[in-house]
């Protein structure tokens, strides 16, 4: 297993240190890692270090293997040199060109002892990438095959080179979790989950987030997890979330080849931008109309920069949000880019339990943006805590001041979407939220969530509500026997 520390942690999301032995460096995650075509060097490894803060890039051994001349120098001079990158490198093992061609003409054991013989710092045997919608049966046995290669590998003398434990198991989240579990237990490094291209390909974010979870139940919190192939921008902050650690980008490069400029928000064509929406040095020093005008080699290699540009502008902006703890602030305003991340955004809420565990207790301040927010895990984790609380016999919950008559014991603050709460946990978190004077419905849902959980901890309790305005519907939710005053309503 790979030594891999947690630094801090924000829902799913964490800052992590990986140990990479062979080239003795440390990568700090979340990590993008550009791929590099041996054969096509849209922009030298060596700037990615300079220019862009590249720790690690992924390349594809297979390809080394199978081509005359590379093979020769990367076994001569090792991949290192053959590159010319000082980071971590780590090599895909031919897995994907199986999955296009049908079939590779190499073995586990010869693709690993080759990937070892040229300095690879993390290595992959070869997988079986599953399709996602296959029958169960079909998924199954392929899993098999995986699972039969990563024993293989498990034999092969690989020294300090990490390996890759590819989880597979097509969209079916039992066996992806029984995937992951299995690999996690054989003390693989890093858990590469597979084949979740084409399900990003036709924005199926939803699907993805549910193969990741069912991934993620399966490891443990110290398990690297690089989600395999997801390259674009706009995505990045949701596969944070949901847990993961390492990113592969051959999109930055692919895109630029069709004249496709990325966006955090989604892919732009070159031919409709009027304006560059960004202060990379391509975008500071083109316009779109001399970005257009450049020959095609140039353009592509302009675009490619931006692309990069963008990837790790967002990976540092991810991180920046773990750190002040506002990573779901962060996604619910990229889960606007498109339906189909909401999509993403609101399954992965489904998981909210699974983020509960490692969100932190205090952060910065709740902000309240959208009725997402009412399902994010610090709500559910104060309902949790709203059966622990003692109540007094007589309580008045109200969205108003402290009430002043004697009829009730005290008097709780209520404010959706948390519920209530005593007065003096008002200003801890998430309680201190910023929340919208004109609050929506899926907010007040959430507060009778909560009044329930507390009306049901607490039978032997007299419990009333002054809301104000609250609809009948809402109301209807609430248990029996909760009185409801309306503070809104004329005197
Ligand atoms: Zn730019």
């Amino acid at each position: 297993m790979a030594q891999f520390e947690l630094r801090r942690t924000d829902a799913g999301g964490r800052i992590g240190e990986l140990y990479v032995p062979r080239s003795d460096v440390v990568v700090e995650t979340p990590a993008l890692m550009p791929v590099v075509n041996p054969n096509v060097q849209t922009i030298s490894p060596a700037r990615m270090a300079e220019e862009f803060g590249a720790e690690i890039l992924i390349t594809n051994g297979y390809i080394i293997h199978s081509t005359e001349g590379l093979r020769e120098r990367a076994l001569a001079e090792g991949l290192h040199e053959l590159l010319e990158f000082p980071g971590a490198i780590a090599t895909d093992s031919g897995s994907f060109q199986l999955s296009e061609y049908g079939e590779i003409s190499v073995s586990t054991e010869e693709i690993l002892a080759f990937q070892r013989e040229i300095g690879s710092d993390v290595a992959t045997p070869v997988d079986v990438p599953t399709p996602p919608d296959v029958p169960h049966e079909r998924a199954r046995e392929e899993l098999e095959t995986t699972e039969e290669r990563l024993a293989v590998a498990g034999t092969v003398d690989t020294g300090e080179m990490l390996l890759n434990a590819p989880v597979q198991g097509s969209t079916h989240p039992d066996l992806r979790e029984a995937a992951a579990r299995h690999a996690y237990g054989a003390g693989f490094d890093i858990f590469p989950i597979g084949a979740v291209v084409p399900l990003m390909n036709e924005y199926r974010y939803a699907d993805v987030v549910e193969v990741v979870a069912a991934a993620k139940r399966g490891l443990g919190v110290d398990a690297p997890v690089h989600l395999f192939g997801a390259g674009h921008p706009m995505m990045f902050a949701l596969a944070v979330a949901m847990g993961c650690d390492l990113f592969d980008s051959a999109a930055y490069a692919l895109y630029a080849r069709d004249d496709r400029y990325l966006t955090v928000d989604g892919t732009r064509h070159l031919e409709e931008l009027a304006y560059l929406p960004c202060s990379c040095p391509v975008c500071t020093d083109h316009t779109a109309d001399e970005l257009r005008a450049l020959s095609d080699d140039r353009r592509e290699e302009a675009l490619a920069a931006h692309n990069l540009h963008v990837s790790f502008e967002e990976i540092r902006r991810i991180k920046g949000a773990i750190r002040e703890g506002t990573l779901l602030e962060l996604l619910e305003t990229r889960a606007r880019s498109h339906p189909t991340m909401l999509d993403g955004y609101r399954t992965l809420l489904d998981h909210a339990g699974a983020a509960e565990r490692s969100d932190p207790v205090s952060k910065g301040t709740f902000f309240y943006l959208s009725g997402e927010s009412a399902r994010r895990p610090e709500v559910r984790r104060h309902h949790g805590r709203l059966e622990r609380l003692s109540v007094p016999e007589r309580l008045f919950l109200t969205e108003g001041g402290p009430s002043s008559t004697d009829a009730y014991d005290a008097s709780w603050r209520v404010l959706p979407p948390f519920g209530p709460f005593p007065r003096a946990l008002s200003r801890t978190y998430p309680l201190a939220a910023e929340v919208p004077d004109r609050t929506d419905r899926a907010a007040l849902e959430a507060a009778v969530e909560g009044i329930t959980r507390l009306v049901e901890s607490n039978p032997e309790s007299e419990i009333s509500l002054g809301h104000r305005g609250w609809p009948a519907g809402v109301l209807a939710g609430l248990p029996d026997g909760v009185e409801t005053v309306d503070l809104t309503a004329d005197r």
